[in-house]
C-alpha cells in the first residue's frame, strides 16, 4: 500500500495534512473508516469530488454528518469493485447567490444549477441541495469532463432527515450515472429497482465498475 505522504501528494497536499479532514475529506467521522482501504483507493482507480452545498446557512446540524456518511457509503459501495473517492473538497453557494436554486424542481432546474456554478478542477461537481421536488436526484449519464460544456455538468442530490443510507444511495446512484451508468432492473443494486428507485441499496456489479473505470474523470494510480 502507498504511504500517507504519497496519499497526501495524490490529493494535492504535498506538505501533508490531517487524516480525517484531508485524506478522507470529512468534518467528522460518519461511520467506521479504514485508512488502509483509503490508501488502496488512492493507489488504484479513483475520482475526486467537489461537494457543493447550495444555500446551507440554515441547514440543521445533522446534514453535515449525513453528507459525510453518504460519501463514505459511496466509498464502501464503489470499493467493492475497486473504485475509490480521492480528494474531497467542500464548497458552498450562499443563499443570497443561490436564490431559487435552494430548492430544486426537476431536471431542467438541476441542469441550470450545474451550468451556473462549477469548480475549475478535475473533480466531479456534486451539488447538495436540501430538497428536490418531484425527484430524488438528477445527473447527466456519462457526464462531460469539460465543465464548460453545454447541459448538465454535475450531479445533484438531496438530504433526508433520519435516513443516512437512503441519502448514501442517492450520492452513489447519481455519481454512478455521471460516470456512465444507467438504471438496471436488479434488486439490491445501487442503480436498481423500478425506474431507478434504488432505496438504500449498495450493490455494485463488476461490469458496472469496469464501465465507470473507463470514464474520463477516473484517475489511475497515486501519481
Ligand atoms: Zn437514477
Amino acid at each position: 500500500v502507498i504511504s500517507l505522504s504519497q496519499a497526501f501528494a495524490c490529493i494535492g497536499r504535498t506538505e501533508g495534512g490531517s487524516v480525517l479532514g484531508d485524506l478522507f475529506g470529512y468534518q467528522r467521522i460518519p461511520r467506521p473508516l479504514s485508512i488502509r482501504a483509503q490508501l488502496r483507493a488512492l493507489e488504484g482507480n479513483h475520482f475526486h469530488v467537489n461537494v457543493i452545498c447550495v444555500a446551507p446557512e440554515d441547514w440543521p446540524t445533522w446534514t453535515t454528518h449525513q453528507i459525510c456518511h453518504a460519501l463514505q457509503f459511496t466509498r464502501d459501495a464503489f470499493g467493492t469493485v475497486g473504485i475509490g473517492l480521492g480528494r474531497i473538497e467542500w464548497y458552498a453557494i450562499p443563499s443570497d447567490q443561490a436564490g431559487s436554486y435552494a430548492i430544486i424542481t426537476g431536471w431542467s432546474e438541476a441542469s441550470d444549477l450545474t451550468a451556473s456554478w462549477t469548480v475549475p478542477n478535475d473533480g466531479l461537481d456534486l451539488f447538495v441541495v436540501r430538497t428536490i421536488i418531484d425527484s430524488e436526484g438528477e445527473s447527466a449519464i456519462d457526464g462531460s469532463c469539460d465543465k464548460n460544456a453545454k447541459g448538465m455538468t454535475g450531479s445533484v442530490v438531496e438530504l433526508y432527515e433520519g435516513a443516512d443510507d437512503y441519502a448514501g444511495n442517492g450520492f452513489a446512484h447519481e455519481m454512478g450515472h455521471y460516470l456512465g451508468l444507467d438504471h438496471v432492473p436488479i434488486e439490491g443494486n445501487f442503480l436498481g429497482g423500478v425506474d431507478g428507485a434504488s432505496n438504500s441499496w449498495s450493490g455494485v456489479l463488476d461490469w458496472q465498475g469496469e464501465r465507470m473505470k473507463t470514464h474520463c474523470l477516473m484517475r489511475r494510480g497515486w501519481q
